[in-house]
């Protein structure tokens, strides 16, 4: 049985090139990077070339970027880092309800500590409403934290206006952007963009590398402390071929980025019309153009995710509901909840995210077997 992925959101295959570039740097490049003699050399300079093809997707400097963990940790270095340093001009921080849970709990956690937090309800499709941040700013705020584009029902949010109230209002800004990364035109001079995290895994690189990327200037205290590596911001020896991978995984997502997405968001806007075609199915999120090329999000009237996933898994489809829960269970959404979904409607919903090998071939034998899956489980249901 062929295997079909349909989780691309949750992580993708790591590309062969982007395998090949980092073997080297196991065995043979393995020095110490702060270590001065020759052997190192060549490993400071991978790490700094792969922070050049980060910082040219996004149009940073390269002293802008800062190598993570991933993006969990490069959003808790953001919302806490920025606010422990400013707490002196305010404790009150503005996101959203529809926010990876790596923002939400930093903020939780900060509020336990004293600050406040509001969460900007979002319309029926996942837009915030930007009058509503304008009067949710006061002379408290420090930060503003709002995802680039949503990992569960893709719907992208206007950053540009995002960045120009922040600026107007002399507040930062820091934005998710892990799911943007790759499928988004990112620019963070020109959405006057102060913080924004990304993540290897997302883009057909190695997981458990990510970077946040730091605006010249911005006020922020650092979460790891030791040996002062990433010059003196997050210490650690750097997990060198995770960085290479990441380097190279960023390198191949710009060079390929028209084809990669044009190709995406066609794929994406035919499965949504073939499982349409399916009946009682709705979609979640938005449509057309602010929603991410890889995201689909459907709720299949009756049928329960849960059940659907066993089913498809069966079939050697693998896709997700809700969000990916460490535990392995099923979660309600939180997202689906903040745009009004019923419970049995985000129960019934489910996600399929897909990545640049879609072809036809490909939807055809997904389409099918998700119009038996669907209709088997109906039946059951009816009986
Ligand atoms: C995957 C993801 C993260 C977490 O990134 P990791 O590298 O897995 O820690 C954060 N935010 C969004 C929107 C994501 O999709």
């Amino acid at each position: 049985m062929r295997e079909l992925y349909f989780d691309y959101a949750a992580t993708t295959k790591v590309k062969k090139e982007v395998l090949e570039e980092m073997l080297p740097y196991f065995m043979e490049y393995y020095g110490n990077p702060s270590s001065i003699y020759s052997l190192s050399r060549k490993v400071k300079t991978a790490i700094d070339s792969s922070k050049n093809n980060i910082a040219k997707m996004i149009n940073s400097k390269r002293s802008e970027i800062c190598f993570t963990s991933g993006g969990t940790e490069a959003d808790n270095w953001a919302i806490k880092g920025v606010a422990f340093a400013n707490k002196e001009k305010g404790k009150h921080i503005i996101t959203t309800e529809i926010e990876h849970a790596a923002i939400l709990s930093s903020c939780k956690y900060l509020q336990s500590l004293g600050f406040r937090v509001t969460y900007l309800q979002v319309d029926k499709y996942g837009f915030i409403n930007l009058d509503q941040l304008r009067k949710a700013i006061d002379g408290e705020t420090i930060l503003v934290s709002i995802m680039w584009g949503n990992n569960e029902i893709g719907t992208v949010q206007n950053i540009k206006s995002i960045g120009e109230i922040c600026k107007e209002n002399n507040v930062y800004f820091h934005t998710d952007a892990v799911q943007a990364l790759g499928q988004i035109p990112i620019d963070v001079e020109k959405m006057n963009i102060d913080l924004l995290s990304i993540s290897a895994h997302k883009i057909y690189g190695p997981k458990g590398t990510g970077a946040l990327y730091i605006k010249k200037g911005v006020k922020i205290h650092n979460l790891i402390h030791g040996g002062e590596q990433e010059r003196g911001r997050r210490s650690g020896t750097e997990n060198v071929p995770g960085i290479v991978g990441f380097g190279k995984a960023a390198e191949l997502a710009y060079d390929n980025f028209q084809d990669e997405r044009s190709k995406l968001i066609y794929f994406r806007d035919k499965i949504i019309e073939e499982l349409l075609k399916i009946d009682k199915t709705k979609i979640n999120g938005a449509i057309g153009a602010n929603r991410l090329p890889n995201n689909i999000n459907v709720g299949f009237e009756g049928v329960s995710s849960e059940q659907l996933l066993i089913v498809l898994d069966s079939m050697g489809i693998f896709a997700s509901a809700g969000s990916a829960c460490s535990a392995g269970a099923i979660e309600e959404s939180h997202v689906l909840k903040a745009i009004g979904l019923s419970l049995d409607g985000a129960k019934n919903s489910i996600r399929f995210t897909i990545g640049y090998t879609i072809n036809n071939d490909i939807i055809e034998e997904f389409v099918a077997k998700i119009r038996i899956a669907v209709s088997n489980i109906r039946a059951m249901m009816d009986e």
